[in-house]
């Protein structure tokens, strides 16, 4: 009997790791320079936290929760997403009374029951930010430069930041309205959760993944009309700080955000090298949340960007990155020997040195083989009879060259060529 992982789950094999370290590296150090701090909130957390956050008829609540009973009957989900959980933290620990702002960063796995293809999977992990404490203009474009930044630095190209507003609880009816009054003579026909949606939430129907209803969007008018004048001129100073950093972006009238919580603000990045799962990362502002889930009335807003999609860009620009390889291998050749090698391993390792073993009662050929297949750069060779001399050969597995080195001195010498190396 064998075990395949679950649907819309994988394994990140060792040939990828790197490259995923290469990644969150890169987030690691941009949010530094930002000025994020990390967070690390749990991977489950109370349903109603991801009810009351996220809304009610948004796909994920709607359809892509994992959602269980613990033994004692509470309603525990796998997180969705990242941004409720790191609310609830902000406001659980009080760094809202203590601090005036507050710039979190997380990763990790998220979970939703979506239908897997290429770049969507049910397991998933996310990078992203918040910023709470801050409600101009200005804190908008610099968390969509932070981004902007971050995906230079792990050199993705060719991506295209897009922005828009979907205004606030003042012309959020407004912009409501002109979406329903243009779609409503086609409402028959468009697909049934557009259909729902409609109704509750028909700023939703412009993120339809259905290429059917997006086809009944054709012609819709420009919606940054419908905003009010606080939200119109947010838009404006947030498009003049992107100028001031120098920043590309496109207006797309159309985008809108999967979630609820969003106000003014949205932005997307987004590849045309990712097919139908073209969002590398999306954002925006949610001035309304930490209200919403007991807090006291703060601005907020932030990204998060997907590991998976950013990694597939990178494989795609052919970029990769070498894991580590043992940089030196021990090949013993005898019981004597064997005792030696494994001091010296301790040794080696604590010298910094990364260093790999064979015990194994074989001969020197089959040896030398698996050192070569396992790329060590360098091999050490202890043979009984060298061992009365106290010392055995350092074989470089590049030239083939060959010298005779004391035991005692092996360490010191491997770790001064390694540290030349890095
Ligand atoms: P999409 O429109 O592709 O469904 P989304 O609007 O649901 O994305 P967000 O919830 O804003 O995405 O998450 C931000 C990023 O996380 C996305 O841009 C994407 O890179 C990544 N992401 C979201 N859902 C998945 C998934 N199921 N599998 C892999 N990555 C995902
Ligand atoms: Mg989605």
């Amino acid at each position: 009997m064998t075990y395949t992982a679950p649907r819309g789950t994988r394994d990140i094999l060792p040939e990828e790791t790197p490259l995923w370290q290469f990644v969150e590296q890169k987030a690691r150090e941009v949010f530094q320079l930002y000025n994020f701090h990390e967070i690390r909130t749990p991977i489950f957390e109370h349903t109603e936290l991801f009810q009351r956050g996220i809304g009610a008829d948004t796909d994920i609540i709607a359809k892509e929760m994992y959602t269980f009973q613990d033994r004692k009957g509470r309603s525990l989900t796998l997180r969705p997403e990242g941004t409720a959980a790191v609310v609830r933290a902000y406001l659980e620990s009080n760094r809202h009374k203590q601090e005036p702002l507050s710039k979190l960063w997380y990763q990790g796995a998220m979970f939703r029951y979506e239908r897997p293809q290429a770049g969507r999977y049910r397991q998933f992990y996310q990078i992203g930010c918040e910023v709470f404490g801050r409600g101009g203009a200005y804190q908008d474009a610099e968390v969509i430069a932070t981004a902007q930044q971050l995906f230079a630095a792990a050199g993705l190209q060719n991506l295209e930041v897009q922005v828009n507003s979907v205004g606030c609880p003042v012309c959020r009816p407004r912009l409501k309205e002109k979406i329903q009054s243009f779609l409503g003579a086609n409402l028959a026909q468009l697909c049934g959760d557009c259909r729902t949606r409609f109704g509750s939430n028909p700023l939703r129907v412009l993120d339809c993944k259905n290429p059917r209803c997006n086809e009944f969007l054709v012609g819709l008018p420009d919606l940054t009309d419908a905003l009010c004048a606080d939200c119109r001129t947010h838009f404006q100073s947030v498009h003049d700080y992107l100028d001031a950093l120098q920043l590309k972006f496109q207006v797309n009238p159309r985008l809108v955000r999967g979630l609820d919580y969003y106000t003014k603000t949205v932005f997307e990045v987004l590849s045309g090298q990712l097919g139908a799962q073209n969002a590398v990362c999306g954002g925006g502002r949610y001035d309304n949340l930490v209200e919403e889930l007991g807090g006291p009335a703060l601005p907020a807003v932030g990204f998060a960007f997907g590991l998976e999609r950013a990694v597939m860009l990178l494989q795609g620009q052919g970029a990769a990155v070498p894991g580590t390889l043992p940089y030196i291998f021990l090949l013993p050749l005898g019981a004597q020997a064997d005792a030696q090698a494994v001091l010296l391993t301790a040794q080696l390792r604590r010298a910094g040195v990364p260093t790999e073993i064979d015990l194994a009662d074989r001969g020197l050929a089959a040896k030398l083989k698996t050192a070569s297949k396992l790329q060590a750069r360098y091999v050490y060779i202890i043979g009984d009879n060298e061992l009365h001399e106290k010392c055995g050969q350092l074989k470089d597995m590049r030239s083939g060259g060959q010298e005779k080195i004391g035991l005692a001195e092996l360490a010191e010498i491997v770790a001064a060529k390694h540290r030349e190396k890095n």
